[in-house]
């Protein structure tokens, strides 16, 4: 069974795309938790982060650099948060490596 992102990806399922490429997507998530709350999707269906191994170290700086394009282009490169959450442990709720954008709102140490 493929993930949800995977159906968007292959235009399974509708989604508000703001960038893609060869590589990945970059969505809006669909309960944003923040006002401004993006998702960055590799095209390839790595489970999570703890899946990607040497070969996948083009990617993720790849996912970095879209992230921080995403963001600027958002209007919250002045301040974000880039969160992977890796396993049912910690949050994960999609079985596809992806990272949330998180911005608009004020972030401190009280709200992780
Ligand atoms: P996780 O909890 O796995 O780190 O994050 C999954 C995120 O994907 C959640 O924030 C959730 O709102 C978002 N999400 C789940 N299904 C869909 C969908 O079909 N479309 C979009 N745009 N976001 C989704």
């Amino acid at each position: 069974m493929s993930s949800v992102f995977t159906q968007i990806i292959n235009g399974k399922l509708p989604a508000d795309i703001v960038h893609e490429d060869d590589q990945c997507i970059v969505i809006k998530d669909i309960h944003p938790q923040a006002p401004v709350h993006l998702l960055v999707i590799p095209r390839k269906p790595l489970l999570s982060l703890a899946e990607a191994d040497d070969s996948d170290a083009a990617l993720l700086g790849h996912l970095m650099l879209v992230a921080r394009r995403v963001a600027n282009d958002a209007g919250i490169g002045h301040g974000f948060r880039l969160i992977a959450n890796n396993g049912a442990a910690a949050g994960q709720t999609v079985d596809h490596l992806h990272f949330h954008i998180l911005g608009g709102r004020r972030y401190g140490e009280a709200n992780l």
